[in-house]
């Protein structure tokens, strides 16, 4: 059997993060990877989307270029060539990984692994490890709904396989990543239908957000079925999607689910290692890290918290500097986390959202000051959306516990606004800091 001060399950953002920080303290780490470097994040996730997302926001700039004086005519779009492109360069991230994992003396076993007994890992061919250490990075997986015909439909990983534009694509979904995905293909000229639980989107996001959004979605042609409860998907000429209260919507070349993800914790015998999950299979850590079995920790997306590239990785160095680095009470804390949803315009926030902040204090504690203003890039283009801003303060000083955008630029804005909330900041200091003249950004420093 073999033996190592860390033993990792994944390769993905955390995995990677964690084992290559312990590494640098002089640990003996192996990385168990079945499929490619880099995890969700590299290969189906933030950087494949993202490229997705610039395409989508050259589209829209395209179009309203004529109001700045440009005569374009945009005669097509050659989705398989980006697709090429984009597959290049996550090609190239998976071996920049490869590359780093070897220069720091990182074993890594091909193969996916299980548990035999708390810090006993088995790979595929039946090889069994010893770790001091053992932590559990294995990520999640994109739920499928249970119901007749969903295999027709595809998930987020299928998106990054699709080889052309389909021409209508049903979307079901309101969190960011159907928010996200369905805003790309309707950019690139694809008819989108979302199909929503409810009657707005990003319902775990501050509530102005997604009422916003979903408003200038229906404006750039995104169709709403509202209330939508997916009861079955049928196949014939098209995909056709019925509701449970008996609607049908046909002729979608694509139906993508976008309902979740369910961690990767059935398969790799956490029941022989003593780990406990919760109901919905994630692993239960304390502030820690630590599972419910000593010397075993899970980080990341398997732990159901924060679902955040960042937010792995953060909690994999932390967990390394705390067991390697001899900095016992290292970790994450998981307030403040700041979040884009790269949609059409983005949306930045952080902090507490205003239905967290009323549960939390008294109306008498609370002041909220909010914006809503048409940009001046907007000022020469045939369509005024408004970008919309919420600042939610706290207690006699008005400490600033939420802050939310809704606008082109939110995207960028939100990372220097989010040290200004970590670090305590009061309305005075925004107050007090001199406008970026002229920005949509300035707003946030001048509310009143
Ligand atoms: C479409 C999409 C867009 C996203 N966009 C963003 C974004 O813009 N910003 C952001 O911060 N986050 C984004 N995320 C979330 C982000 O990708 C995840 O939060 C992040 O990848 C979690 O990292 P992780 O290390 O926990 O898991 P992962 O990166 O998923 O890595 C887990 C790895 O474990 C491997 N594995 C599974 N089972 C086993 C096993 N038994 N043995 C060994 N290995 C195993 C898997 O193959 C995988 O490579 C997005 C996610 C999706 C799906």
């Amino acid at each position: 059997m073999r033996s190592y001060d860390l033993i990792v399950l994944g390769g993905g953002s955390g995995g990677l993060a964690a084992a290559q920080r312990a590494a640098e303290y002089g640990a003996r780490v192996v990385v168990f990877e079945p499929s490619r470097l880099g995890g969700t994040c590299v290969n189906v996730g933030c950087v494949p989307k993202k490229v997705m997302w610039n395409a989508a926001h050259l589209a829209h700039t395209l179009r309203e270029a004529a109001a700045y004086g440009f005569q374009i005519d945009v005669h097509s779009h050659d989705w398989s060539a980006l697709k090429r492109g984009r597959d290049a360069y996550v090609a190239r991230l998976n071996e920049f990984y490869r590359v780093n994992l070897e220069s720091k003396s990182i074993d890594w076993v091909r193969s996916s692994a299980s548990f035999q007994a708390p810090r006993e890992i088995q790979d595929e061919a039946g090889e069994t490890y010893h770790g001091e250490h053992v932590l559990i990075a294995t990520g999640a997986f994109p739920t499928v709904p249970d119901l007749p015909g969903a295999d027709l439909g595809m998930t987020s990983d299928g998106f990054f396989d699709l080889e052309d534009l389909p021409q209508r694509v049903a979307v079901v979904g309101s969190g960011y990543i159907a928010i996200e995905l369905g805003g790309v293909l309707q950019a690139l000229g694809c008819a989108v239908t979302q199909f929503i639980r409810y009657e707005t989107i990003l319902r775990d996001f501050d509530e102005m957000l997604g009422r916003y959004l979903i408003e200038q979605m229906r404006a750039h042609g995104t169709d709403f079925v509202t209330g939508a409860v997916p009861a079955r998907l049928e196949a014939a000429e098209a995909l056709s999607l019925t509701t449970e209260d008996g609607r049908c919507v046909a002729g979608f070349d694509r139906v993508l689910w976008a309902i979740g993800r369910t961690p990767n914790t059935a398969s790799i015998g956490l029941r022989d290692a003593g780990v406990e999950t919760d109901a919905s299979g994630n692993v239960t850590v304390d502030r820690w890290q630590n599972s419910s079995a000593a010397g075993v920790y899970a980080i990341g997306d398997v732990t159901g918290q924060a679902q955040l590239t960042p937010v792995a990785i953060a909690a994999g160095r932390r967990l390394a500097d705390r067991i390697f680095g001899d900095q016992n009470d290292c970790h994450l804390s998981y307030e403040n986390i700041p979040t884009v949803v790269f949609s059409h315009p983005p949306v930045g926030t952080v902090g507490l959202t205003e239905q967290e902040a009323r549960k939390q204090y008294a109306e008498n504690e609370l002041k909220i000051y909010t914006s809503e203003f048409v940009p001046l890039y907007n000022a020469l283009t045939i369509e005024k959306p408004k970008t919309a801003m919420k600042l939610i303060t706290v207690g006699a000083d008005e400490r600033i516990v939420g802050c939310h955008v809704v606008g082109p630029g939110a995207d960028e804005m939100l990372q220097g606004f989010a040290v200004a909330v970590a670090m305590g900041a009061r309305k005075r200091d925004f107050d007090d800091t001199v406008a970026i003249h002229p920005t949509s950004a300035e707003e946030l420093v001048t509310m009143r």
